[in-house]
């Protein structure tokens, strides 16, 4: 029996990951969860899976849930809380379903606390890879990626020697404004983005799936995950999303992974692994496939993919300052006080006026992902 924690556990990988354990109750137990204000949708969790601990960020929310619960459960309120519920001995695995920046204190905490890690967050590896992938070897915590083309590189790489990696396909289903023109680019709406054709996820994912900065972000995660330079990693648009990602070696051999599009296959895997457990979730038939379809990305249309591979080249402070800036871009845009062109704008704009820093303390990291924040706030309200 492996006992989980999961933070984000109202969200699209939050609920995916109950839903896989849902099926197997004599292998995983949920002990822990956390969520950021959804105490209506954490209570019907709670009832269900009657975990040990559970956090939720927002503080007045917290207090009420505490006064509704039965005695025993222990309410934990705000980061703080959560860095500390995740240091609970009871917990051999967290998964991090968390989306953006405030993931990386509770991470570091847990890697520091020795716990398995199942992670779907790509934002805090993004601000800090190198630091949480050195402590992880020290602390010799298993990083396991949840986010479906790192789990597909992960597998490609099983008891293969990671020297013999020639480069990666990072796959990309290349979003729902794929087939748009530059033009119509710039007055797209938010509905419009919100429609993702392949995966169904949290907002800001799937915005970031719009703009390709998601993919952007995937290619720092894979760096800092399977220790590559940007040089190695190819992004491939790949409309069908059925393979995940493919690796190629220096024998000229090739290995992909596929499989359908539905994140609680990587979810699952992650929490089972390195076994595999049985699903039943349906089945690639070759036989109705008609074509399966590649194409290079287009940078001039996604110029965060090019930014991100520029943050990628450069490194040490550059990712986490990219990152900062694309959320606070993409909050403005989620409430529609940003146009949809402008967030490549902001990113770049926030990057130039960066003094670069090569290799960052955490406290270094935090304050530049502080300086960003506030330099894209400035750089929105001149675009407005
Ligand atoms: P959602 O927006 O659907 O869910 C976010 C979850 O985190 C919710 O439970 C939310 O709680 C909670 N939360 C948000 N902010 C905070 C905070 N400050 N403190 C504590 N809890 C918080 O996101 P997704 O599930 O789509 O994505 C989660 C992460 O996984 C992202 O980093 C994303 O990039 C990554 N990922 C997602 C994929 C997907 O298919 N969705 C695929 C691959 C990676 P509440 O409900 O109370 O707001
Ligand atoms: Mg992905």
């Amino acid at each position: 029996m492996r006992n989980i924690a999961i933070l984000g556990a109202t969200g699209s990988i939050g609920e995916n990951t109950l839903s896989v354990i849902r099926n197997y109750p004599d292998r995983f137990k949920v002990v822990a969860l956390s969520v950021n204000a959804d105490i209506d949708r954490l209570s019907a969790q709670i009832r269900e899976f009657k975990p040990l601990a559970v956090c939720v960020n927002d503080k007045a929310r917290a207090a009420a849930l505490s006064k509704k619960i039965k005695p025993g459960l222990k309410v934990f309120s705000g980061l703080g809380g959560l860095e500390e519920l995740v240091r609970d001995k009871r917990i051999d695995q967290v998964v991090f379903a968390i989306s953006g920046a405030s993931c990386l204190m509770p991470l570091v905490s847990a890697i520091e606390s020795g716990k398995d890690i199942a992670l779907a967050n790509k934002e805090a590896l993004v601000m800090a890879g190198p630091l949480i992938t050195r402590l992880a070897r020290k602390k010799k915590v298993t990083l396991i990626p949840i986010d479906s083309e790192q789990s597909a590189i992960w597998q490609c790489l099983e008891g293969e020697d990671s020297r013999a990696i020639k480069k990666i396909y990072l796959t990309a289903s290349g979003g729902p404004l794929r087939k748009l023109s530059r033009q119509a680019l710039k007055n797209i709406r938010l509905k419009q983005v919100l429609r993702h054709p392949r995966w169904k996820m949290g907002r800001k994912i799937t915005v970031d799936s719009a703009t390709l900065m998601n993919k952007g972000l995937e290619l720092l995660e894979a760096m800092f995950l399977f220790g590559l330079d940007a040089a190695q990693i190819k992004v491939l648009v790949h409309p069908e999303a059925l393979v995940h990602s493919m690796v190629e070696f220096i024998d000229g051999v090739l290995i992909a992974q596929l499989s359908i599009t539905d994140m609680r296959i990587p979810i699952q895997y992650a929490l089972s692994y390195p076994r595999r457990l049985e699903s039943r979730l349906g089945e690639i038939d070759f036989y109705k496939l008609a074509a399966l379809h590649f194409e290079k990305p287009d940078f001039k249309k996604f110029p965060c993919l090019a930014l991100a591979y520029e943050a990628a080249r450069e490194l040490g402070s550059l990712p986490c300052v990219l990152n900062a800036a694309n959320e606070v871009a993409v909050a403005e845009f989620l409430k529609e006080k940003l146009k949809f062109t402008h967030i490549p704008e902001v990113v770049a704009r926030v990057m130039r006026s960066h003094t670069h820093k090569l290799n960052p303390t955490l406290s270094d990291l935090l304050q530049a992902d502080g300086w960003a924040r506030q330099e894209a706030a400035k750089a929105i309200a001149r675009l407005n």
